[in-house]
């Protein structure tokens, strides 16, 4: 049996948790899966992979380090046996650097990337743009990835370990959205939990880092 737990202590947990639970109706992975909301380290302790979803990095931080779940996260993502995703927010505080430095944003630093926040500049400046990801997720082409106030992958600092698995201009430069870092970590700057009823990277997700 595997557990995978949905980080609730602020933003798009819940979308996560529906794109999950349909990917798990719908489709056979062979062996047992949970899903489980993660406020508290019981939670946590009880867990083999961790979402981290979009929402704000500095109000994510801020709370895990009021409640005590800070220390538990460190520990949980620095391990290799566990598997972790970070979207959007998530992808920042799973990083090393940040590019454009908030002091309140404590991040995990388990992802050794230099990242710029807000890189597509305000909410209004939100888009979807269909995305063919079909090179690393079979059949995965026209999928609609949402940026929402979304941080880019400026620089990776350990490319043995970190890939880039997708790439978008920038201000006339190709910057990375989504990577992986060795076998267990993934990030994607965009939202694939609020693709509708699309759950094609959540069932890779689930293939690639967690069933297998
Ligand atoms: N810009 C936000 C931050 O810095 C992230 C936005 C998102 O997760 N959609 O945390």
């Amino acid at each position: 049996m595997k557990v995978i737990g949905v980080l609730a202590l602020q933003g798009a947990f819940l979308e996560h948790t529906n794109h999950l639970k349909r990917c798990l109706a719908e489709n056979d992975y062979g062996i047992k899966i949970e899903i489980k909301t993660v406020k508290t380290p019981e939670d946590l302790a009880q867990c083999d992979a961790l979402i981290i979803p979009g929402g704000e990095s500095t109000s994510m931080s801020l709370i895990a380090q009021r409640t005590g779940l800070y220390p538990c996260l460190y520990e949980f993502v620095h391990n290799p046996e566990k598997v972790v995703w970070g979207t959007c927010a998530g992808l920042i505080f799973l990083s090393a650097q940040l590019e454009n430095e908030s002091a309140l944003v404590k991040t995990l630093g388990v992802l050794k990337v230099d990242v710029r926040r807000n890189a597509f500049g305000r909410q209004a400046q939100s888009f979807t743009q269909k995305c063919d990801f079909s090179n690393f997720i079979p059949g995965c082409d026209n999928f609609p990835a949402t940026f929402i106030r979304a941080p880019v992958i400026e620089r990776i600092l350990d490319p043995i370990a970190v890939k880039s698995l997708y790439e978008l201009p920038v201000n006339g430069k190709d910057v990375v959205v989504a990577a992986t870092q060795n076998h267990n970590i993934l990030v994607t700057s965009f939202h694939p939990e609020l693709a509708d009823s699309d759950t094609r990277f959540h069932d890779w997700f689930i293939r690639q880092f967690v069933s297998n």
